[in-house]
Parts: C-alpha cells; sequence; structure tokens
C-alpha cells in the first residue's frame, strides 16, 4: 500500500456533474468543467464528460496539453490570461482563451494565422474583484479594435468574481456584464454567443433563478469536484463533498502533554508558536505533512480526533477519543479546495482512482 494516498471516485464526480446541469440546464446556461485543482488529470476530466460536460477549461497550458492528448475532439478554454510568451501554445491548445489585453490579443492574432487557426476570445471584464479585466469605459475601444483582428473570433464577454476580492455575483454586478454585452452588439451590429458569468461562486444565484437570462456560461470548478457553491460554502443538494478523500498513516502514538518541555523559541516554520494546557493527551503522528498538503486544507472524517498541528513531514493528531487508533492505523480527512489543490499537485500523495 502506498501512503499517504488520495482516494478519487470517479462516479460520485460524474454524479456532481449531474446535479449541477439539473441545476443549470433549465436556465440554458452551459457548464465548463475546471480542470486545474487537479492537473487535468484525464481520469478525473473523462468522468466530467461522462456527466455531460461539452468543455473542459485549464488555467495552464502544460494541463492543456495533456488533456488535448486525451480528449482530441473537446474543445478546450485557457482560463488564465495568455502571457505575449504563451500566444502560440494558446491557439494551438485552446479553442478558447479569456483576454484583456490590446498587446496579447494582437499576437494571438498573428499566431492565429500562423497557424492557420480560428482562435476564440472572450473579453474579461473588471466588474469589482479586482483580478482580471478591463473597465467598462475602455470595453468599446478595445473591441473595436479586436473585430479588426484577423483569425480571431470575439466570442463573448466573461466576468471574474468572488476570486481576489471576495466580491459576491448579484443581479447588479451580473445584470451590468449583460448591458455591457448588450451595448456592444448594438454599437458594432454585431451579435455576441457566450457570457460568461463567472465560477462557482455564482452557482446559489442560479439556483434561485437571479442570474439574468442572457448569461449562459458559468466556469465550474469546485462546484463539480467538492460539490458545493461557493460564496458560502454550501453543498448542492444531492451532491457529494467526499469524491476526495485523503488516506494517511499513523507512525507514533503516545501520551505526551499539551505544552512542550523547555523555553519556547521559534519551530520549524520561523514562528514562535503558543499553546494551551489541556494536561496529558494521547498524541498520534501521521505521515502527512506540508510538502503533502497544507494543514488548513485539511478536514478530519473522524469527529473524535482533532489537529494539533502539522511540520514539513508530519501532522500530529489528537487521537485521546479513538483508543483502537494506533501504529499502523490510516486516518482518513476530507479536503476543502485548498487542501485538494495541494493533495493532487504533491508528487508525495499517490493517486488511486476508484468507481
Ligand atoms: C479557477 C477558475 C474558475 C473556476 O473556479 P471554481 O471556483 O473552481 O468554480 C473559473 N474561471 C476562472 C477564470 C478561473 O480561474
Amino acid at each position: 500500500m502506498s501512503l499517504p494516498e488520495i482516494v478519487i471516485n470517479l462516479t460520485k464526480i460524474t454524479k456532481n456533474v449531474d446535479v449541477l446541469k439539473r441545476i443549470a440546464d433549465p436556465y440554458q446556461v452551459e457548464v465548463v468543467g475546471v480542470t486545474k485543482v487537479f492537473s487535468g488529470e484525464s481520469k478525473i476530466a473523462a468522468a466530467m464528460l461522462a456527466g455531460g460536460i461539452r468543455m473542459l477549461a485549464d488555467s495552464r497550458l502544460e494541463n492543456l496539453a495533456h488533456l488535448k492528448k486525451a480528449f482530441p475532439d473537446t474543445p478546450l478554454m485557457l482560463l488564465r490570461l495568455p502571457g505575449l510568451s504563451q500566444v502560440d501554445e494558446t491557439v494551438i491548445l485552446a479553442e478558447v482563451s479569456l483576454n484583456s489585453n490590446w498587446e496579447v490579443l494582437q499576437a494571438l492574432s498573428q499566431a492565429a494565422l500562423r497557424y492557420h487557426k480560428t482562435h476564440r476570445v472572450i473579453l474579461m471584464v473588471e466588474m469589482g474583484d479586482l483580478r482580471e479585466g478591463i473597465w467598462p469605459e475602455e470595453l468599446s475601444q478595445l473591441v473595436s479594435q479586436v473585430l479588426r483582428l484577423k483569425g480571431l473570433i470575439l466570442e463573448g464577454l466573461g466576468v471574474n468574481l468572488a476570486c481576489y476580492g471576495g466580491v459576491i455575483p448579484t443581479p447588479e454586478n451580473l445584470g451590468q456584464l449583460v448591458e455591457l454585452a448588450e451595448g456592444v452588439e448594438k454599437e458594432f451590429g454585431i451579435s455576441l454567443p457566450v457570457i460568461s458569468g463567472g465560477n462557482s461562486a455564482s452557482l446559489s444565484l442560479l439556483q434561485s433563478g437571479k442570474v439574468p437570462a442572457r448569461i449562459n456560461q458559468l466556469r465550474i470548478g469546485e462546484g463539480i469536484v467538492l460539490g458545493c457553491e461557493t460564496v458560502n460554502r454550501q453543498p448542492l443538494p444531492g451532491a457529494f463533498s467526499d469524491a476526495f478523500i485523503l488516506r494517511a498513516e499513523i507512525l507514533e502514538s503516545y501520551d505526551k502533554p499539551t505544552v512542550p518541555l523547555g523555553s519556547i523559541g521559534q519551530d520549524a516554520f520561523g514562528e514562535i508558536p503558543k499553546f494551551t494546557d489541556e494536561g496529558w493527551r494521547k498524541r498520534g503522528i501521521i505521515a502527512l505533512g506540508r510538502q503533502d498538503v497544507p494543514t488548513e486544507g485539511l478536514i478530519l472524517r473522524d469527529e473524535r480526533l482533532r489537529i494539533f498541528g502539522a511540520s514539513s513531514d508530519h501532522l500530529i493528531v489528537d487521537v485521546t477519543g479513538a483508543p483502537e487508533l494506533s501504529v499502523g492505523s490510516v486516518v482518513e480527512f476530507n479536503l476543502n479546495y485548498r487542501g485538494l489543490l495541494g493533495a493532487m499537485t504533491s508528487p508525495f500523495v499517490h493517486k488511486r482512482y476508484i468507481n
């Protein structure tokens, strides 16, 4: 057995897509499946496609290359703004990319012509979250320039919220995006096929039927892999939050005090730790450290246990409440998004797939 391991239940991923499609289909909103949290791993992407996802999206070209090989017929979207150094790979690997910069768009156009491709672009608009996006006042000028570029097709407008600034999607800010799109359509006599209304943070609005009607695409990662919306991290009814389970082994289990003995200086990460005296507890040392997963990303499945802390290679857990656990016992964790990202990208965590 190879521990630590992350056990990935592919059936649960497919079922989560099913739940999402039931939410989105009545509003004619297409769910684009975002694969970045699991590095575009093809088995998991296949489970998404089995649930009816038609387009996959990732922030990294390396992951898109992997997906392109595994699913040559599935259209791919690049989520992170392409860099000037990445325009060739972008047009080769992705059918669509999200953009906000005129120099990059010009370079994408030239790359598209070089490779005899037509590349679709979604222009990202800044609606307050302060990550990517052009200010609404500058949009019309950028559109007029993009429409003159050969090799590119203006697919539509998009927004990203609740990422950097935590700005919540509302009927107002998404409505403003729709108004901008309709303004552009009128001004240039064109129609924009796609208005991309954000990520898993837009799901609770969609569930309550308050996403403006013309929004017809959401780019969903966490909603599929962890089965929740991401404004309040509420579970989506019928979806699984435990499609991924992390398992690791106990190396030592001794009764020890809760406060270290001796005078206290810096810990392994240069911080001065603080302790509350809870007397002696049975402390399980688990072979799982910050090189495997960030401690903040772990959720113990056994409610009798509690995390004391972690260093690079060890997690210390209060196992007093579970007397049956001893050296060699396996402890299981659910993961939040941060934990999932860490576990899926750490080379030390073995990946095991089940159905
Ligand atoms: C990561 C990402 C998403 C998906 O976010 P989730 O919260 O996982 O649904 C959507 N759009 C962009 C631009 C992203 O970078």
